[in-house]
C-alpha cells in the first residue's frame, strides 16, 4: 500500500468515525486516531479500522519519562499501528528508548516526533523561556528526532523544503494544514493543497476536513487524488 493520504478521524465516538471509514477505502487512504477518539473509543476501534483494511496513524504524541514512552510505544506496536509519535521535547533519551522499544518487531510502526505544536506562537515560546524563534525550534528538535533514530518528523508543508535538505531523501515528512482549492481554511493558518505539499517535499499528507465534512468524503478523497497527479 503506497497512498500518501491519511485522514484525520477527528470524530468523538466511534461510530461516526467507522461510518467515514466504510465509505472510504484502504487503496486511497490509511486513518488518522488522536487523542479525543483514542480516549473515548479505545483500542478495540483501531482493530475494527484495522479489520476493515486500514492502516492507522496512532496520533497520541507521547510525551514522559523514557521508561513510560517507551512502554507506550510498544503497546501501539502490539496493536499493529502503522505509525506512531511523541513529542522531541522529551529529549533525546525519551526518543532513544522509544526507538529501541521498536527495534525488535519485525513490522514496526514507523516512529514520527512532533517538534514545535503549530500553536505556538514565537510569543509563547519566549513565555516559556525559549529564546528560539518557532522555525529555529523546529529544526534544532527535527534534527534531535533524526540524532536519536526516529522515522521522521510532523511538520507545516512549508517547512518541509528545509527539513527535507537538512535530513535527506529517507526522512518521512508528515504533514497537516492541507486543503483542497476552495475548501475552507478553518483554524488552520497556514494551508497548501495536497500537490504543492508534495511538490515541497512531504511524505505523507494529514487531511480531515477537506475529506470528513465533504458532503461526498469518497469523492473528495478521489479529489486530492486527481490533485496529487497533477504536477507543477
Ligand atoms: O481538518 P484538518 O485537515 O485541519 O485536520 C488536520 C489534522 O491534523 C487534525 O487531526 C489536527 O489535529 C492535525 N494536526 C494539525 N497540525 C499539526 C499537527 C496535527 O492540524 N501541527
Amino acid at each position: 500500500m503506497t497512498t500518501p493520504v491519511v485522514v484525520a478521524l477527528d470524530y468523538a465516538a466511534a461510530a461516526p468515525a467507522l461510518q467515514l471509514a466504510e465509505r472510504l477505502s484502504p487503496q486511497l487512504c490509511r486513518l488518522k486516531v488522536g487523542k479525543q477518539l483514542f480516549t473515548s473509543a479505545g483500542p478495540q476501534l483501531v482493530e475494527q479500522l484495522q479489520r476493515l483494511g486500514f492502516e492507522v496513524f496512532l496520533d497520541l504524541k507521547f510525551h514522559d519519562i523514557p521508561n513510560t514512552v517507551a512502554g507506550a510505544v510498544r503497546a501501539a506496536a502490539q496493536l499493529g499501528v502503522w505509525m506512531v509519535n511523541v513529542h522531541a521535547a522529551g529529549g533525546r533519551r525519551m526518543m532513544l528508548a522509544a526507538a529501541e522499544a521498536l527495534a525488535g518487531y519485525s513490522r514496526r510502526p514507523l516512529l514520527i516526533a512532533v517538534t514545535v505544536l503549530t500553536s505556538l506562537s514565537d510569543d509563547d515560546l519566549a513565555e516559556l523561556g525559549c529564546a528560539e524563534s518557532a522555525a529555529q525550534r523546529v529544526q534544532r528538535l527535527a534534527r534531535l528526532a533524526a540524532d536519536s533514530g526516529l522515522d521522521g518528523v510532523v511538520c507545516s508543508a512549508m517547512e518541509a523544503p528545509v527539513l527535507r535538505l537538512a535530513h535527506g531523501e529517507h526522512f518521512c515528512l508528515v504533514t497537516p494544514g492541507i486543503r483542497l482549492a476552495g475548501d475552507a481554511a478553518g483554524d488552520q493558518r497556514r494551508v497548501l493543497t495536497p500537490a504543492s505539499a508534495r511538490d515541497n517535499g512531504a511524505d505523507y499528507l494529514v487531511i480531515g476536513r477537506s475529506v470528513t465534512a465533504a458532503p461526498d468524503p469518497l469523492a473528495a478523497l478521489q479529489q486530492v487524488h486527481a490533485d496529487l497527479r497533477t504536477t507543477l
